[in-house]
């Protein structure tokens, strides 16, 4: 579905709410021809208690982070960016949302070097379901490993969430697509299982959970320390500090995606290789539910982790 479509009508820029249609950049930006930008995504989830913002507080950390190797100065503050964020909920009677953060640099000269050119701040808020679809959350989804690899973190930060590494994404996503599949899994330079173009990948072997390290060229994502987290409440062992090969793949009991767009997104196939039986696994079943209980407020577990509008 389209902007147009949705009942959105402002977004927060540089410190002001503006008309929708009115957020607007020029042609000459540095983010636009460098992708010199930052940015984060996360969801405000319709709770008994209002809507209540998921994780915001590490959302925001990850941005500030994930602009300091690019010196770029954010000039607003945390809570000013929360005040914000939810006000632009309440304005447009939001009771469920995905957010996004923006920073990057603005117009003023095109040289590589940013240096003269401002930092530009937006938020804008829109209703947006299951990211992959509802059906992909019960029945699972097919992937395709990528013929691009991921970045090296020699390379670039790849725990630092910047807009102009999305174009790997982007070129994995959509050849994944072309050929039939739902995503794509992106191998690091080394050959080994890094994540999705928009999600970070566990394995699931005689019971036990893993997933690819920092070190592996991955975003350090905040539903994977979530999953990391309820799955170790729920008693299980997890690994995250491993490398998995490709071929671990195929012989996983199960596999799932998480990500704050992606929600636990169970993986049933990759390329031609049926996982498990082919359906959702009980061990993702399991810390799915209970991750969407957490998430829609069904327990008073983790209330720390939200934001309440
Ligand atoms: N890896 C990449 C490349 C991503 O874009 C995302 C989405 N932000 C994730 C992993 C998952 O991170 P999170 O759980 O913080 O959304």
């Amino acid at each position: 579905m389209g902007f147009d479509e949705m009942d959105v009508d402002t977004i927060w820029m540089d410190g002001e709410f503006v008309d929708w249609d009115e957020a607007q950049v020029h042609v000459l930006t540095h983010g636009l021809h460098y992708g010199s930008g930052v940015f984060e995504g996360a969801r405000c989830y319709d709770t008994a208690e209002g809507p209540a913002i998921f994780r915001w507080e590490e959302h925001l950390e990850r941005l500030f982070q994930s602009a300091k190797p690019y010196e770029m100065d954010i000039d607003y503050t945390k809570e000013e960016l929360t005040e914000a964020t939810k006000e632009l909920i309440q304005r447009q009677d939001l009771e469920s949302c995905y957010i996004r953060p923006v920073a990057f640099y603005g117009y003023n000269s095109l040289g590589v070097s940013p240096k003269d050119c401002p930092t530009r701040t937006a938020i804008a808020v829109w209703p947006w379901g299951a990211y992959l679809g509802e059906e992909a959350l019960e029945e699972g989804i097919e992937v395709m490993i990528s013929s691009w690899r991921k970045h090296a973190s020699s390379q670039i930060p790849t725990n630092a969430k910047t807009t102009g590494l999305y174009v790997n994404s982007m070129l994995a996503g959509e050849e994944a697509r072309r050929n039939g599949f739902a995503e794509a899994i992106v191998l690091n330079k080394e050959g080994n299982v890094a994540e999705g173009p928009g999600e970070n990948i566990f394995l699931v072997r005689d019971g036990e959970l893993h997933t690819p390290g920092l070190s592996e060229s991955i975003l350090d994502g905040i539903t994977r320390d979530t999953v990391i987290e309820i799955a170790e409440d729920l008693g299980y062992t997890v690994h995250d500090n491993v490398s998995i090969s490709r071929g671990e793949l195929n012989t996983a009991d199960e596999l799932f995606f998480t990500g704050s767009a992606a929600e636990v997104t169970p993986i049933r196939k990759v390329d031609n290789v049926v996982i498990g039986d082919g359906s959702r696994g009980p061990v993702t079943e399991e810390i799915q539910q209970k991750f969407f209980e957490v998430v829609e407020r069904e327990t008073d577990e983790y209330d720390e982790w939200f934001e309440y509008v």
